[in-house]
């Protein structure tokens, strides 16, 4: 999975992992803080078998149901964001830093490329939505689904061999009284 900036890069570091530690109500265990520093120094979105498996490295101790629950609770402290990426291969969940810079995902439902974007495409939709529905954001999770431009050129050629090698069309089935 790549995933990167178009225009704007993300100011990493604006507030470090220490930082987000220090917010009162989640007490800090050895092993939430394994979690979150490798969801805060990852550039990628990784679900929470990938996520076990690294923290497995680091503290073979760990062990899943543990990693579960502290991601639910990295979650609740509004430490880490949860995204279902278009559910694109699956079920799972995925976990990225709360450190970048508010962005939108765009989801490869072919090879589950993941692009973010940031800037002022969005600002403009956030102020778009404020001002045509009178809302006011808060915060805004976008995700959108589709090809991306190299799967799109892979599904025309996969239509026109798809296309060549179909037998001709069948008759039209008589009708059943
Ligand atoms: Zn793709
Ligand atoms: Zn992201």
């Amino acid at each position: 999975m790549t995933c990167y900036g178009l225009k704007e890069q993300p100011p990493m570091g604006a507030r470090s992992t220490q930082e987000s530690l220090k917010k009162p109500g989640l007490r800090l265990t050895r092993q939430r803080r394994i979690l979150l520093e490798l969801i805060d120094r990852s550039g990628h979105h990784l679900d929470a078998e990938h996520l076990y498996r690294l923290a497995k490295e680091r503290d073979p101790g760990i062990n899943r149901v543990t990693v579960y629950r502290t991601l639910k609770l990295l979650k609740q402290g509004q430490l880490v964001d949860e995204l279902d990426l278009m559910h694109y291969d699956g079920d799972q969940h995925y976990y990225e830093t709360r450190l970048k810079q508010e962005h939108a995902h765009m989801v490869c439902l072919r090879c589950g490329k993941v692009e973010e974007f940031f800037g002022d495409p969005l600002r403009k939709l956030r102020r778009e939505i404020e001002t045509h529905f009178g809302f006011q954001i808060l915060v805004a999770r976008t995700e959108v689904g589709g090809y991306c431009a190299h799967c799109q050129v892979l599904r025309v050629r996969e239509m026109q061999e798809a296309a060549a090698q179909a037998p001709p069309p069948a008759p039209p089935a008589r009708r059943r009284r």
